[in-house]
């Protein structure tokens, strides 16, 4: 696929331009592209409807990963189709009364799978995501929160070698980006971590992968941070731009009208709504994941821990050890369907085999997706003072630091530290 250029008769914005700033979501995109445009001396306000556990930033696995280049449409994919619409509790599924309004999305995900696609999007994953640890050192070391990051790698485990051979393509892909990926063994695995079973006997040790212990106490730390440095926050829905005769002025919500010279769009799966508003209508569609979090799991882990033919993660955080995974396309709206998360509670004792399962919290959360696996970070194509940050999906948690990097460096009118072509909003 090619991708259009960029249109060059958009007015580029003036350093000098804005002053005042308004971030719609207060997720982890919107927290840390509101830190960047505060570091370069605007006026920020973050407008979030303040419900902190409906944000897929809430629940996530908390794994930063760098080295996760390879898209989800990898070729081949076509055949993998089937399978989703039939099995209820595949890894990823399709809600038969949903595969209509998802087809258009699906369309654009098969394609998406060519080799030269596939290619062109792990570079634009690689740029995205490689910085992401030394960007979240940096920035938790500013506010005092380093305990909230660890650097210990992650596992990707297989219980046979014919299912690690499936996935040969993707570990190919991430060592052509420069991925340190290291082969192990039923031995090196019971080094590392002691507690997962035997049956889980080969895979891979990606050294340079890292955590968050807690990724809903994260936003809120650097949220805290935020209005500690004079940024405002207002817990409102926001429902449509106010338009003088040129250009947004304000956002409408459902309390006061909240006004800036130009607005970062950062709302997650629900970034759409607003944006098709104003004549940019993207593929974004949900893709619900769920979690189930072990209060008193009974054993240790030391990091991510990924069973990757059943693709779950584990990771062991503050609060315990959380089982995070599955992808169900669903509506934005419909009910959590929390029969996929108690699934995710049958699976672990293959993996663990002495966790304790009794105190436990489930969670849904809408992950916002692409269908080339890519976010949007760009201007909108119809006013230069608005801009996107959404479509992170798999990776929002990993991919949002640069994302906020990328933003504040647009509405400054500066070039990107990236190329940020993969990411224009008219791609599709
Ligand atoms: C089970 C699961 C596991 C995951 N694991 C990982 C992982 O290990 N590593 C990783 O990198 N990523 C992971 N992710 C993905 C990651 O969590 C998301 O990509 C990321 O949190 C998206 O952040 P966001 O800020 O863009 O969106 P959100 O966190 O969803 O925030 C969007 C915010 O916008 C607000 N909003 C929406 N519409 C409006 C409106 N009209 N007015 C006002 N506010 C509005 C919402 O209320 C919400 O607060 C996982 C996701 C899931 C579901």
């Amino acid at each position: 696929m090619n991708l259009p250029a960029h249109s060059t008769s958009r007015p580029s914005p003036s350093r000098s331009g804005y002053s005042k700033i308004v971030v719609v979501g207060g997720g982890i995109t919107g927290v840390t592209c509101a830190l960047a445009l505060q570091r370069r001396g605007l006026a920020v306000t973050i407008v979030d409807e303040g419900l902190a556990e409906r944000r897929c930033s809430f629940g996530n696995a908390g794994s930063l990963s760098p080295g996760s280049v390879a898209p989800l449409a990898m070729p081949g994919v076509l055949s993998q189709v089937p399978g989703m619409l039939i099995d209820p509790y595949a890894p990823l599924h399709i809600r038969a009364r949903y595969i209509l309004q998802v087809a258009p999305w699906l369309w654009q995900f098969i394609r998406s799978a060519s080799p030269k696609r596939v290619e062109e999007i792990s570079h634009g994953l690689s740029a995205l995501l490689s910085s992401s640890i030394e960007l979240y050192t940096k920035l938790l070391t500013e506010i005092r929160a380093n305990d909230l990051i660890r650097r210990r790698g992650q596992l990707q485990l297989y219980t046979s070698k014919k299912g690690f051979q499936k996935d040969a393509a993707v570990w190919a892909l991430r060592r052509a980006r420069g991925v340190t990926v290291e082969d192990v063994s039923l031995d090196d695995i019971r080094q590392l971590e002691p507690a997962i079973s035997p049956r889980y006997n080969c895979g891979v040790y990606l050294p340079n992968e890292g955590m968050i212990t807690d990724p809903a106490r994260l936003v809120e730390r650097l949220a805290e941070a935020f209005v500690r440095n004079g940024g405002q926050i207002v817990n409102a829905k926001v429902a449509a731009f106010d338009i003088d005769e040129t250009s947004p002025r304000a956002v409408s919500t459902n309390h006061a009208p909240v006004a800036g010279d130009a607005f970062v769009i950062a709302a997650g799966a629900w970034s759409n709504q607003l944006s098709s508003s104003i004549g940019d209508k993207v593929p974004l569609q949900t893709q619900r994941g769920y979690h189930v979090t072990l209060n008193n799991p009974g054993i240790e882990l030391n990091r991510p821990v990924v069973a990757a033919d059943r693709k779950y993660f584990v990771t062991p955080m503050d609060m315990g050890i959380r089982v995070a995974g599955t992808v169900e396309f669903d509506r934005l709206d419909s009910p959590p369907n929390y029969d996929r998360a108690r699934a995710l509670v049958d699976c672990i004792p293959e993996l663990l085999p002495s966790i304790t399962i009794d105190k436990k919290s489930l969670w849904m959360g809408n992950r916002p997706c692409m269908p080339d696996s890519l976010p949007v970070i760009d201007r909108s194509t119809s006013f230069p003072n608005v801009y996107y940050a959404f479509g992170n999906g798999h990776l929002g948690l990993t991919g949002a630091p640069m994302t906020a990097e990328i933003i504040a460096a647009l509405v400054m009118g500066e070039t990107p530290a990236i190329d940020v072509s993969p990411f224009h909003v008219s791609r599709f």
